[in-house]
């Protein structure tokens, strides 16, 4: 049985929902990033140290949840201390390949109540050079389980990929990782777009897979709300390595700095704009006709953590 509670806890625990992308390096060559290689490595702690990011976001008098994301993390320099750092007053999720031996000082740093969930993504193409049968990644994977993390594994549906999909899953599974999900791949193969080019048994499959409610509007690119009443911008953010906060990654509106102080949220959610949504992973959440709706009862029954 997946672990899909994190999903309430959105909605139950975190009012203010940050995405930021905190460095543009990776070590992996994935066929499908959408990174630009050719750019200089950057992180976010050559620029500030752990103490003065966390203040900056402890200075907005908010509870974030920070959703990290790169490049890959771990191998930011200083990226153990700034999760230490931020934890203190915030939450967090991390999105990580989990190459990095690090992983393993992670407890030392954070605890499992700070963190709403480990995307584990399985880079297959790229993992299978370095870690043929995934042992690494899989013995990684249950290290943080076994902490008492929530780690969902991310598993990207490269169109070369989804005649092995199922196996792997199966095998993941075997080896004790509790909760899988695909990824649905955004991009071009063999000079085809996608998720354009998905067949209906393509998109039945990695809708059985996903274990998120939007997968299928993304695979139908039907991800679309505008008229419809949303927290970006309000409560929901995205934000650049440099610290500028934008309402949302389709609606680049900017918003001021979370790190020099200028940051300046908007005072009530407004209707979307936008013709597609790209937040979508994040629409089920700040939409809200999704809390007037099915979920509306759960918000009533606000949880303090
Ligand atoms: S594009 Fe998505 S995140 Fe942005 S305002 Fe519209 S629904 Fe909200």
């Amino acid at each position: 049985m997946q672990d899909t509670s994190f999903r309430m806890e959105i909605f139950n625990n975190y009012e203010n929902k940050i995405f930021w992308t905190i460095s543009n390096f990776c070590n992996f060559r994935c066929p499908y990033c959408y990174i630009d290689k050719t750019q200089k490595p950057e992180y976010i702690t050559e620029h500030h140290t752990p103490e003065h990011i966390a203040n900056c976001f402890n200075k907005t008098g908010k509870t974030w949840l920070i959703m990290l994301a790169g490049g890959e993390p771990f191998i930011m320099p200083k990226f153990l201390p700034l999760m230490q750092e931020l934890t203190k007053n915030h939450h967090i999720q991390i999105s990580t390949n989990l190459c990095s031996d690090d992983v393993f000082k992670f407890p030392e740093y954070v605890t499992p109540e700070k963190v709403m969930v480990i995307s584990a993504s399985l880079h297959v193409p790229e993992r299978e050079k370095v870690d043929p049968k995934f042992e690494k990644f899989i013995e990684k994977c249950l290290f943080l389980q076994d902490k008492g993390f929530r780690v969902v594994v991310n598993y990207v549906t490269w169109p070369p990929l989804l005649t092995r999909i199922e196996k792997d899953f199966k095998y993941l599974k075997s080896k004790g990782i509790k909760n899988m999900t695909a990824f649905t791949f955004l991009g071009e193969y063999d000079g085809k777009p996608y998720p354009e080019s998905y067949t209906e048994d393509e998109i039945k499959l990695i809708s059985k897979l996903s274990m998120y409610k939007r997968e299928e509007d993304i695979l139908r690119c039907s991800a679309s709300y505008k008229g419809i009443k949303c927290e970006a911008g309000h409560r929901y953010f995205t934000t650049e390595l440099d610290g500028t906060v934008y309402k949302c990654r389709s609606i680049p509106t900017a918003m001021g700095n979370i790190l020099d102080g200028s940051f300046k949220p908007d005072t009530k959610n407004r209707k979307c704009t936008a013709d597609t949504c790209i937040d979508t992973y994040m629409a089920e959440f700040i939409l809200d006709h999704n809390k007037r709706g099915v979920f509306g009862f759960l918000k009533k029954k606000q949880v303090k953590i």
